[in-house]
């Protein structure tokens, strides 16, 4: 268990001390010479006065309490916090790559346009999809380049349709995509499997509806094992399918959404394919779609002609940028060597182990945290605190406070919101069975300590320096000032 650094709770101002220095400037007078005396402040700013070593030792002891994926397990459910090699950090770095103007033009720009032109292919073959753009920023903004694709798309036949049917299993950035555009949510029950309900779906399908927006897996984790009758029912109604793909490591290599009938998909590369997700870094989408909606992609794509690659501004449909240049190409190079360094067999494999990871610490909590659904699970798992827990007055906020103290980071709590008291756990794929079993005793050791001394585990975290929270107040009237 990691142990958090000795507590020293003070403010670096309030470490200061009169005239330490850490850095002197050797003329400040020479910069503030050419400064107009009314600008000037009267007095110096007040800033902590500390030597060199004061501030690395307070930063780094700050950030030695954070919980990151590189220092503790980080299970959050529908985020898939998982180990992203160092090493594709290296390819993004490359100088070629990452020194290239990107008003260069496309003769001196071959590496680049070659490599952004071999993963769209790469990406389309395990996709079963036809053509790719790799423009959009994040997955919340591909599902918003998706939309604007289907819209030009119905546009072009004449067509005005008015609604996106959601389920309501679905990531919550389905139905905000869906407003954004211009378009009406129509919600659906899930069934109490957590399943599309197929004969729901029926009845709110018609020639109203755009698109049907579907998370697979869904964000309980499950697979939507009819799938392909829910794409013919859309079908007929002459709507598309849209799959939120963001979690695609719980499919890549098994299953061809193409194939399935899906119509046009988004992928999350800080999720699947090799860039840290929520590390505050840039991230990149991706908005895969069958030829008949391929004109209207954002532009510019890239064609080869010959051994050459160049700028593709397609034939005048399409919706136009929704980013400057490429995307983001640093994160582009990631995937792709990620990509590289797995054969199709084991690609198959990293979906497999994200399955096999959820599946064994669902069945190895199922005693005392049972599963919502109580049946398989793709990669992530939604439990909930069992009724011995519950009988204690005990919830899952308790739960995750518990799991700070024992060195864990919390996993996603009450969310995906249709399931009370939600527990969400998705391990991934990279993590080793010791780390899942210290997980899992920590776990029961959580729900141990709840029984015999409810009030402690209401009380947690114990070891950290700051208490339980009230997070409503600090997300209404955060007190930033000091
Ligand atoms: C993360 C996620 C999104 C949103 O992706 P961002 O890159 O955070 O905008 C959408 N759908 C699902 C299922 C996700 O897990």
């Amino acid at each position: 268990m990691t142990r958090v650094p000795p507590l020293d709770n003070r403010l670096s101002i309030e470490k200061s001390d009169a005239n330490r220095r850490g850095l002197t400037c050797k003329n400040p007078l020479r910069a503030k010479a050419n400064v107009p005396a009314s600008l000037r402040r009267k007095s110096p700013p007040r800033l902590p006065e500390l030597s060199e070593f004061d501030v690395v030792r307070h930063y780094t002891r700050l950030s030695r309490l954070n919980f990151s994926v590189d220092t503790h397990f980080y299970p959050l459910g529908s985020c898939t916090m998982k180990y992203n090699p160092r090493f594709n950090e290296e390819a993004a770095a490359l100088e070629g790559f990452a020194a290239l103007h990107p008003l260069a033009h496309d003769s001196c720009a071959q590496g680049t346009l070659e490599l952004i032109y071999d993963l769209s292919v790469r990406l389309n073959e395990l996709c079963g999809m036809d053509a790719i753009t790799l423009q959009p920023a994040a997955g919340a903004h591909s599902e918003f380049t998706g939309l604007l694709v289907a819209k030009a798309y119905f546009e072009s036949k004449g067509e005005t349709r008015s609604e996106i049917i959601v389920p309501d299993s679905a990531h919550g950035t389905n139905p905000a995509t869906a407003s954004m555009v211009g378009f009406n949510t129509v919600n659906i029950a899930s069934k109490p499997d957590g399943r599309l309900d197929v004969e729901e779906l029926k009845k709110h399908i018609g020639s109203k509806t755009a698109v049907l927006m579907m998370t697979v897996p869904n964000t309980l984790g499950i697979f939507e094992s009819n799938i392909e009758e829910v794409c013919r029912a859309a079908h007929e109604a002459g709507a598309l399918v849209y799959m939120d793909g963001a979690n695609l490591n719980a499919l890549i290599g098994m299953v061809k959404p193409g194939e399935l009938g899906i119509d046009l998909m988004h992928l999350n590369f800080h999720k699947t394919f090799s860039t840290p997700h929520g590390g505050g870094g840039p991230g990149a989408g991706a908005i895969a779609v069958k030829s008949r909606l391929a004109p209207f992609l954002p532009v510019p794509l890239i064609k080869k002609e010959g051994d050459k690659y160049a700028s593709d501004f397609g034939d005048g449909r399409s919706i136009g940028k929704v980013k400057a240049f490429f995307g983001n190409t640093g994160v582009l190079v990631k995937a792709y060597a990620y990509l590289l360094a797995h054969s199709a067999k084991e690609l198959g494999e990293i979906a497999a182990c994200s399955i096999i990871n959820a599946n064994y610490l669902r069945s190895l909590l199922k005693d005392v945290y049972p599963s919502y659904s109580g049946e398989y699970c793709m990669h992530e798992c939604v439990l909930v605190p069992g009724p011995d827990m519950t009988a204690k007055g005990l919830k899952t906020l308790d739960v995750a406070k518990g799991l700070l103290d024992r060195g864990f980071h919390a996993p996603t709590i009450y969310f995906p919101n249709i399931v009370h008291e939600a527990i969400m756990i998705e391990p991934t794929e990279t993590e080793s069975k010791e780390t899942l079993d210290e997980f899992v005793a920590a776990m029961k050791d959580v729900h141990d300590e709840g029984i015999a001394d409810p009030q402690k585990l209401k009380d947690a975290p114990h070891t950290l320096p700051v208490r339980r929270l009230d997070e409503v107040q600090a997300a209404r009237q955060p007190n930033l000032r000091w």
